[in-house]
């Protein structure tokens, strides 16, 4: 069995295919600066260590996965005779809104639904549509099944996901709370349940920590909370998101300033966050050299960013009624000893005792992070949202 997993942004195509059975991954790469001069194609072949990396004109996405066929199906380092050998196709979606709450075999009906809530995600949704087509065009007959980032959260209850503002703008335009990074939460939630040997019940608390960020709880398996909302923007303090602001105070800096949505969109998306306290970087690398080295700004931003971790935590926590397992994953969780440490300080009063010292090592893989006597167990797991998709992929072909 072989699933083409694709991952379609504004100017960029991430594509793997991956036998979602035995988790091999055949080949992994990257088209960037699709319709940008300069663009670059990259291609990973891990079984023979094949990577191949060239700047290559691809005005738009058709000719990337143009591209992408040609590399799969070459001759010498192809891994694949022909697209014949491709089962099926799995596509990131970012927003199916109230309409998906798993993932579903992509017919006209289903692509009119993604198209229905463009407006819900105006920079992710239409490019993703675009992918679909585009491999519907180039690779017809295939079954293409559509993943999407908020179908995990569709379990929430109403109290989470209401936000108080009057009903009508849920009942006339859904605003309300759909959650993101469901791949990676359910990713990462399905394999802490398989290390605390499947119990029927548990409550996991998953901290997805990259340049994106979102905290959810996971009781009995679903989703009952998490931190991002009707859009990506809200909750923790990301590499240039501002998460959890008061509208209000929103207001006031556009009227003051007398700017535009456009540029307030700029501000709290792209200028806010670590960057907007830090100035000098949106990456946390940088952060923790700055901070090392005694920067203010740097301390204060970390510390910022772990307080609303911690106060996360416990915040699910009492929504659960207690925690079993907390984990750690995205490019921070699984690689910060630091941010992880700090956000748990002063969670011992929870029974949440971090091993420091194994929590300092860098390991790969799952890694156990919490001290024997801990009635919390802490977990690194790396993340894998493209198995997510061909699993997923995988089950809906199978009628699963
Ligand atoms: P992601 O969006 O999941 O790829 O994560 C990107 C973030 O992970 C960036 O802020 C990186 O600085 C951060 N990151 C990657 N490696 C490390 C590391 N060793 N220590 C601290 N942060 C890291």
């Amino acid at each position: 069995m072989k699933v083409l997993v694709i991952n379609c942004g504004s100017s960029s195509l991430k594509y793997q295919l991956i036998n979602p059975e035995t988790e091999e991954v055949f080949a992994i790469g990257l088209c960037d600066r699709i319709g940008i001069h300069g663009s670059k194609f990259e291609l990973e072949v891990p079984a023979s260590n094949f990577e191949l990396e060239k700047e290559k004109d691809m005005g738009t996405h058709k000719d990337a996965l143009e591209m992408v066929i040609a590399a799969l199906t070459d001759e010498e380092f192809g891994v694949v005779k022909s697209v014949a050998e491709i089962d099926a196709i799995g596509h990131r979606v970012a927003h199916g809104g109230e309409n998906f709450s798993r993932s579903v075999l992509i017919d006209r009906e289903v692509l009119e639904a993604i198209g229905a809530n463009n407006c819900l995600a105006p920079l992710h949704n239409p490019e993703n549509l675009m992918g679909i087509l585009t491999c519907m065009l180039l690779m017809p007959g295939k079954p293409n099944v559509a993943v999407f980032d908020t179908a995990f959260h569709q379990t929430m209850p109403a109290e989470a996901f209401m936000y108080a503002i009057p009903y009508s703008e849920y009942k006339e335009l859904k605003v309300r709370k759909y959650g993101f990074h469901g791949m990676s939460h359910k990713y990462v939630s399905t394999t802490a349940r398989e290390i605390m040997g499947k119990p029927e019940m548990s409550k996991i608390i998953i901290c997805h920590l990259g340049n994106g960020a979102s905290i959810a709880a996971v009781k009995d398996g679903k989703s009952i909370d998490t931190s991002m909302g009707l859009t990506p923007t809200d909750g923790l303090m990301m590499g240039t998101r501002c998460g959890d602001v008061d509208p209000g105070a929103l207001f006031y800096i556009k009227n003051k300033r007398g700017l535009s949505d456009k540029d307030m969109d700029t501000k709290i998306n792209k200028k806010s966050g670590i960057l907007g306290i830090f100035e000098k970087s949106s990456d946390c690398r940088d952060l923790e050299i700055a901070r090392a080295g005694g920067d203010v700004r740097a301390e204060l931003a970390i510390n910022m960013m772990t307080y609303r971790i911690r106060s996360y935590i416990a915040s699910y926590a009492a929504a659960m009624g207690g925690v079993d397992m907390i984990c750690f994953t995205g490019g921070i969780g699984e690689n910060s000893s630091l941010i992880r440490s700090k956000s748990l300080e002063k969670l011992k009063f929870m029974g949440i005792e971090l091993d420091e010292e194994a929590n300092s090592v860098r390991k790969k893989g799952n890694v156990k992070l919490s001290k024997n006597s801990s009635k919390v167990a802490i977990y690194k797991i790396p993340t894998n949202e493209e198995l997510v998709i061909a699993r997923d992929t995988f089950n809906i072909i199978q009628g699963k």
